[in-house]
């Protein structure tokens, strides 16, 4: 019997930190909530369908919109 890490589990791990809220920047810079400063968002998946991205902050869940998706800063 063997116990590896497979690339399922990585795949999954990395689902998951995908899912979770991240940072995002856009014009060269980090972005953050106009309302309250934040920097950790969340994509607001179903406004993908009107062709807008969204960004919904993780903290206080202001929504801002962006015509072209916002990069993800690592
Ligand atoms: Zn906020």
């Amino acid at each position: 019997m063997t116990t590896t890490s497979t690339p399922l589990k990585r795949a999954l791990q990395a689902a998951k930190k995908a899912m979770g809220p991240q940072q995002y920047g856009a014009a060269g810079r980090v972005f953050e909530c106009a309302m309250c400063g934040h920097d950790q968002f969340k994509v607001g998946a179903y406004i993908v369908l009107l062709g807008m991205h969204t960004l919904v902050c993780s903290h206080c869940s202001h929504v801002e919109f962006f015509e072209s998706a916002p990069q993800v800063v690592e």
